[in-house]
């Protein structure tokens, strides 16, 4: 049975001091709150990720929000998928947009990076999303689907398995834009369908997929209503113990 999932997405925000804090107000929130068998996560900075598999409790779980497309070795500034698991923590976002636009994250290297993580045990959170443009030009599917099958398709059943997956519409990223419930969950239903056709049913049914995008307390009800939509990636929103958890108690 697929899991309902509400990640947070620190991005570079937080000192450690600050981020511990967090994750401190987001145990209180957990303790008090009936998450109906919401698995949590949160992707806290590289530097946290000792501490905060320390600090949180179940069943907030801690996620990298990258990790290295290479084993180990002279590649100065990098973190590898072993070091990450070595903190505890499990696991780690892979292909969000912002690395994909920015530090020029290609399907290539994501692959290899996919491939890092399962190797190392890790289970990757999988972004995915067509820009503003793209969707303009009727090209989201088509760009979903390439994204989906260049980074993941090589994997066995055994190990997609182990991925989550993130729709995440670039243009919906920070603007404070939202897809509406019924493009989330058209893209959603797209998405299962493409996992079925290279895997099977059984496979499709039981992957989460998540929407991320300007997700808040205020919309998150009917973005996880969609029969498809298994919960949210969460950026701005995941910084607020109560915002998050305004999303979390969504279902
Ligand atoms: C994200 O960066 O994954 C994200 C969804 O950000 P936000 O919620 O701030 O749009």
């Amino acid at each position: 049975m697929r899991r309902n999932i509400v990640a947070g997405n620190w991005k570079m925000n937080n000192t450690l001091d600050e981020g511990l804090n967090l994750i401190k107000d987001i145990n209180v929130n957990a303790k008090k709150t009936d998450v109906k068998g919401v698995q949590v996560i949160v992707a806290t900075p590289f530097i946290h990720l000792a501490k905060a598999v320390e600090e949180a409790i179940s069943p907030v779980r801690i996620a990298a929000q990258n990790c290295a497309s290479e084993e180990s070795g002279a590649y100065t500034g990098e973190v590898s998928a072993k070091m990450i698991r070595s903190t505890g923590t499990e696991y780690v976002i892979i292909g969000h947009s912002e690395r994909r636009a920015y530090y020029g994250e290609t399907d290539e290297i994501l692959t290899k990076k996919v491939d890092q993580a399962i190797a190392n045990k890790l289970y990757p959170i999988f972004c995915i999303g067509e820009v503003l443009d793209d969707r303009e030009n009727d090209k989201h599917f088509e760009v979903v689907e390439n994204q989906l099958k260049n980074a993941l398709f090589h994997l066995s059943e055994k190990d997609f398995g182990r991925v989550i997956l993130a729709y995440e519409p670039v243009w919906a990223i920070g603007t404070g834009k939202t897809a509406s419930p019924e493009q989330a969950q058209e893209m959603h239903a797209f998405i299962r369908k493409v996992v079925a056709e290279k895997y099977n049913d059984k496979i499709a049914d039981e992957v989460s997929i998540l929407y991320g995008g300007s997700m808040k307390p205020a919309n998150a009800k009917e973005l996880v209503s969609q029969a498809d939509v298994d919960g949210g990636l969460i950026g701005g929103a995941s910084l607020n113990a109560d915002d998050f958890f305004g999303i979390i108690t969504a279902f």
